[in-house]
């Protein structure tokens, strides 16, 4: 098989999108673009059965976001760093260790491994513990993430470190598809491990420049330099109304919204060497 299928799940900034208690006219806004969950991505195959099922990130929203898609089951769960809206849903992930009976691989940089298992300790059971049913915990299997790609489920998965505040986060590359959400830059190293990227999701937080995430016009900037095709705005807020914003883009940039479905390609083009996890 040679294609993949992503589907946003959630393209919101951490408020989401409408926010609490606004009344602005995003926030009121009937087109269901304007609806943003919590940022999410799940890569899967096309079949029925979702023979490849793979979560990136597991923020407050993803009970709704898995109902919703009709994920059944997942290879393998993956972070891309520890801010609430990406990581705060990881109790629900009980609902896939429930019905597969087995841990869950959970992969994520070393740091956000050490943080996620030092504040969610029962997610990781030790082998006394062992003998607590799946479906009363997520039962997770930490495996740290340092340079080089990882291969699960027949897939190679790179990382990819992005600058996000002093926090930092990883984005994830596979094939000629990227995606990289919470980021305000890239390291200059990051760049040759996006080479051959064509389409590209990426964080796109509004019109205007922030601290600790894309604006719009520098996230096409990066676009542009990476050279994607076709490139998809996400962890959106509620300054941008889709049908106004959406046409204001340069040629090749969308705005994302929730349930966006992209095919990608396996190509074969990240030769790198494997690191044992
Ligand atoms: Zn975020
Ligand atoms: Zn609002
Ligand atoms: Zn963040």
């Amino acid at each position: 098989m040679t294609e993949l299928l992503c589907t946003l799940l959630g393209t919101g900034t951490s408020y989401g999108v409408p926010m609490i208690g606004c009344d602005c006219a995003v926030c009121r806004s009937q087109d269901p673009r304007d609806r943003r969950l919590r940022p999410a991505a799940w890569l899967h195959s096309p079949d029925p059965e979702q023979s490849i099922s793979i979560l990136i990130d597991f923020g407050c929203d993803l009970r709704e976001q898995a109902i919703r898609a009709n994920i059944r089951r997942l290879d393998a769960v993956f972070l891309t760093h520890t801010h609430a809206d990406h990581l705060n849903g990881i109790d629900d992930l009980r609902g896939f260790t429930r019905i597969a009976k087995a841990p869950l691989p959970f992969f994520a940089s070393s740091k956000d491994i050490q943080f996620v298992t030092s504040h969610f300790e029962y997610c990781f059971p030790q082998p006394s513990q062992q003998a607590i049913p799946h479906i009363m915990l997520p039962q997770l299997e930490p495996r740290p993430v340092k340079t080089s790609p990882v291969h699960i489920a027949g897939l190679t998965i790179v990382p990819v470190p992005l600058l996000h505040g002093r926090m930092g986060a990883t984005g994830w590359r596979i094939g000629n598809f990227a995606y990289l959400t919470d980021c305000a830059g890239i390291p200059e190293e990051s760049f040759p491990l996006l080479q051959g990227v064509e389409l590209l999701v990426i964080d796109g937080l509004r019109w205007c420049p922030h601290p600790t995430h894309c604006g719009f016009d520098a996230a096409t900037a990066l676009a542009r330099r990476i050279g994607a095709t076709s490139t998809w705005l996400t962890h959106i807020n509620h300054d941008i109304q889709h049908a106004v914003d959406d046409t204001k883009l340069q040629p090749g940039i969308h705005l994302a919204y929730d349930g966006l479905t992209i095919p990608f390609q396996l190509t074969d083009c990240n030769n790198y060497p494997t690191e044992p996890v």
